[in-house]
């Protein structure tokens, strides 16, 4: 019989927490028709909607408008609540490259209806993220990212583009939330949002490295 130490099974199935920032790049918010915010907008993703080690997204059938959002991703690495701006980084050890997929069409229904964007933007598959690399190797206040769509450039971003800095966000957040080991911030999305469809191949870029590629299925 194997032993499996009980902890190593615990790390694996601690429930975390994924935070979304929404509208953080002023050209996406301009592209949206949308109001540059005084404060983060903040909404959260289930466990349930990550999609790990280039894993397939398989469209749903409730929605006709599912657009890519390429994001920089934080993972947090150690417990933190009231984190003063300052010592933020103490908080979070690597970034990976994310989608936040939306279903625009849900979220547009919800917007005009005043209401939450849960299913719009936490359904199954919506957040595929890539590996996580040690934040120290980046320039994380001047961080080229892109996402190719079937080998064309759909977005690029740069985080000195940010409204919200990482550490501004990772302070923010912590005011209301208790972070904790393992949780995800995905940080907001530059311009340049469209739909996917079937058979779309999405590869996305921190610099020059390529972190995800899949498949829309
Ligand atoms: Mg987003």
């Amino acid at each position: 019989m194997i032993f499996v130490p009980s902890t190593t099974y615990q790390s694996k199935n601690l429930p975390m927490k994924i935070f979304g920032i929404g509208r953080n790049y002023v050209e996406h918010i301009k592209e949206l028709g949308n109001e540059r915010p005084d404060e983060p907008v903040i909404f959260l993703k289930p466990d349930t909607s990550l999609l790990r080690n280039n894993q397939p997204f398989y469209y749903p059938d409730f929605s006709n408008d599912i657009h890519h959002e390429l994001e920089i991703v934080l993972r947090i690495s150690k417990e933190g609540k009231h984190i003063d701006e300052k010592f933020a980084p103490k908080y979070y050890d690597a970034i990976g490259i994310g989608i936040d997929f939306t279903a625009r069409d849900l979220q547009q229904k919800a917007k005009e209806k005043g209401l939450p964007w849960a299913i719009a933007k936490g359904f199954n598959g919506s957040a595929p993220v890539s590996e996580f690399l040690p934040k120290e190797d980046f320039d994380l206040q001047n961080l080229d990212f892109s996402l190719q769509v079937n080998g064309e450039t759909r977005q690029q971003g740069n985080t000195s583009l940010m409204i919200f800095t990482f550490d501004y966000t990772i302070a923010y957040l912590s005011r209301f939330f208790t972070l904790k080991k393992g949780d995800l911030i995905y940080t907001g999305t530059p311009k340049g949002v469209a739909p996917v469809k079937p058979g779309d191949r999405l590869t996305a870029y921190i610099e020059n490295k390529n972190l995800l590629d899949f498949e829309v299925k």
